[in-house]
């Protein structure tokens, strides 16, 4: 059975080991993810390169994201590398002190403005939550602390605001760089680390195209300010994939605050024709484990129950001991929860007017697929637009972008339902011509066989984007079909 979300696995040294991506390419990612928080820009080139060989080879279109680190927040390094910090005791972040010096009284941070954006009474959480400091007061720049769950504590630990407000810009100037890099890799998707605001992500896409980079931008949803409604919609609006980044979203709204907010963020996209991807911890103890736990099982179901197109893994794959197993899991659970029915029923736009033709004959497809008999739909598309509009509708059926645009193809791996297939269409075909070819790249790929009945949208064979204005049912091995 093809598995319809998608799954997005992080490359790191894990996945560098000989026959690693192989594996995971055999059980099933869809898109791979670079993550430009660790590594250098050699290491993040050698993979989008080993990745392109690997689809090459296989002949599985798999896309590339890269995610910029954004303006993480830190503390700077200790002298002994780590501290122990006691419930109670007093402990300052100082930009001010020596970066490399810090002790169990005090340590360097990395942003300027801390200190005027805290005030008294102000909680931090340093290293995910695990250690929590209250503010008692700012002097020259020194934040002054109480420790309010202490720990460990190492070098370079993210700092967040509970309830957030930290004004850092999405770009910082290592993503400016970074920016640079991804020119010259080219990818599918570019991931906006800690977006405030629409024109954070417009920014981004300006600085990539200047670099010659058209990919799709994806906001990583991690601030207290982007769940506010309007500032909500506005980002959903301005990317075209949303990212759920449960870690530090989670850090700045509270852990119990995250399910509430995944299920609307996830909704509120997919209602706004958007891609939705749920991160973070989703196989966390297959870090260390063969098999997820049972509540990494249900977590994995039910984002899937909540309509996201597509499931990330970071560590799991990218340092963990497990990778290819994690994505085995992954599968194997998605699944089993695509066959609830809850996942193929839809009532997505149902009392909305179209305003476009392109989108009215996409909702028809999927409206009579999920109606009638229909083995699977074709796209043949220019931009993906019909395919994406298609997949925001929950569904059984396969839909199958066929696209000669490489750039397209990479875009539609991250849509629910959705799978690439390379087809161009010759200037000297007509429309039972082109019919006849499909047919016959479904049967290449054994996905059609005689009395199987399709549905093929497309345009008038001219090659433009949002032409599409036709929509064809036909029985494979019936009529003109071969
Ligand atoms: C997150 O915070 O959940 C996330 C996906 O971001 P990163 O892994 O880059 O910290």
């Amino acid at each position: 059975m093809l598995r319809r979300t998608k799954i997005l696995a992080t490359l790191g040294p894990a996945t560098d080991k000989p026959g690693v991506l192989e594996g995971l390419f055999k059980a099933g990612i869809d898109v791979v993810r670079m993550n430009f928080s660790h590594g250098s820009a050699q290491d993040h080139l050698d993979r989008a390169e080993a990745v392109r060989a690997m689809s090459k080879k296989t002949g599985r279109r798999v896309g590339i994201l890269a995610d910029l680190q954004g303006p993480k927040i830190r503390i700077a390094r200790f002298k002994d590398t780590k501290v122990y910090l006691n419930e109670g005791q007093d402990f300052a972040l100082d930009i001010n002190f020596d970066p490399m010096a810090g002790d169990n009284t005090q340590v360097g941070i990395t942003y300027e403005p801390l200190a005027l954006e805290v005030k008294p009474g102000s909680r931090l959480l340093l290293d995910d939550g695990r250690i929590v400091l209250d503010v008692v007061n700012v002097e020259n720049m020194r934040v002054n602390c109480t420790v309010a769950v202490g720990g460990d504590l190492s070098n370079n630990k993210g700092i967040n605001l509970l309830g957030g407000g930290l004004s850092a810009a999405a770009l910082t100037d290592k993503d400016k760089e970074d920016i640079k890099t991804i020119g010259i890799m080219q990818c599918d998707y570019v991931a906006i680390s800690f977006p405030r605001c629409a024109e954070d992500l417009n920014e981004a896409r300006r600085l990539l195209v200047a670099e010659g980079c058209y990919a799709g931008i994806v906001s990583k949803v991690e601030r207290a300010e982007a769940i506010v409604p309007e500032v909500m919609d506005e980002i959903i609006l301005a990317s075209d994939a949303v990212m759920v980044a449960r870690g530090d979203l989670g850090v700045e709204i509270g852990d119990a605050n995250l399910p509430a907010v995944q299920k609307l963020l996830i909704k509120r996209t997919r209602e706004l024709n958007r891609v939705a991807i749920t991160a973070t911890q989703m196989m966390e103890s297959m870090i260390e484990n063969p098999i997820p736990t049972r509540a990494e099982v249900f977590d994995v179901a039910n984002a899937i129950y909540d309509g996201t197109d597509v499931i990330m893994l970071s560590a799991e794959t990218a340092s963990g001991k497990h990778p290819i197993r994690a994505v085995e899991a992954m599968h194997r659970v998605c699944v089993e929860a695509e066959k609830q029915r809850s996942v193929r029923e839809s009532d997505h736009r149902i009392n909305i007017q179209f305003e476009r033709d392109d989108e009215a004959i996409a909702m028809s497809a999927m409206y009579m697929a999920n109606h009638t008999k229909i083995k699977g739909i074709v796209s043949l598309t220019e931009s993906g637009s019909t395919a994406l509009w298609m997949s925001r509708i929950s569904s059984a059926i396969p839909i199958f972008a066929m696209s000669s645009h490489e750039s397209t193809l990479g875009k539609v791996t991250l849509y629910r339902g959705v799978f690439p297939v390379y087809f161009k269409i010759e200037s000297t075909q007509d429309h039972a011509e082109v019919n006849r070819s499909v047919v016959a790249e479904l049967r290449k790929w054994n996905k059609a066989k005689d009395g199987d009945k399709y549905i093929i949208t497309k345009g008038d064979l001219n090659g433009v984007k949002g032409g599409t204005n036709g929509l064809k049912v036909i029985v494979i091995g019936q009529g003109l079909t071969p």
